[in-house]
């Protein structure tokens, strides 16, 4: 019988799965307009990395308490400061169907209670993505209409989503 995975191996196949999706949804988006969304800031190492590689658009980050790194903070001008359940039904009136690309890493240690949230938000995130336009998620969401991806090599299954419209 195989082993059972560490938390260090579980957490490196989580960043290693981040970034391999990461990495193919802003080159599979480039050339999009729409903005790019970050869910959950955290100490902004993903966010640290879009904005790194994602030149031509903004990256706005719905986070409800800003406690990132110093070189990871985004400006004041592109935080929508609030819970996601109030933040993101707000920002359809704003953003409509546009961004190019969402990141989702809203999730904590209890994988139960990410399901339930991943259930709740699904449908607030739905209809701020583009026709065309790619969601990357830590969590397995719950989609209406968007198309679950292959995971580009690199990515460890589980430990990433990618959909798209
Ligand atoms: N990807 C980040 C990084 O690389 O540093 C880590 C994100 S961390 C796991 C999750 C973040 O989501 C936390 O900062 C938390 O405050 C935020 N978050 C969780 N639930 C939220 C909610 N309902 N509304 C807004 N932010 C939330």
């Amino acid at each position: 019988m195989p082993e059972a995975q560490s938390r260090l191996d579980l957490f490196i196949d989580r960043m290693v799965s981040q970034r391999a999706c990461l990495d193919y949804a802003i080159a599979q988006t480039t050339g999009h307009e729409g903005p790019v969304f970050e869910l959950g800031l955290g100490n902004g190492r993903t966010y640290h990395h879009m904005v790194q590689h994602i030149k031509d658009r903004p990256v706005y980050v719905f986070e409800r308490a800003v406690a990132s790194h110093p070189d990871s903070t985004p400006p004041d001008d592109r935080v929508i400061l609030g819970d996601v359940r109030e933040t993101l039904p707000a920002s359809v009136a704003q953003f409509g169907a546009s961004a190019s690309l969402i990141h989702a890493d809203l999730g904590g240690h209890n994988r139960q209670k990410n399901d339930t949230f991943a259930r709740l938000v699904s449908p607030l995130i739905e209809p701020l993505l583009a026709r065309g336009g790619l969601m990357v998620s830590s969590d397995r969401m719950y989609f209406e209409d968007l198309t679950e991806l292959p995971l580009p090599s690199g990515a460890v299954e589980g430990r990433c989503f990618i959909y798209q419209r």
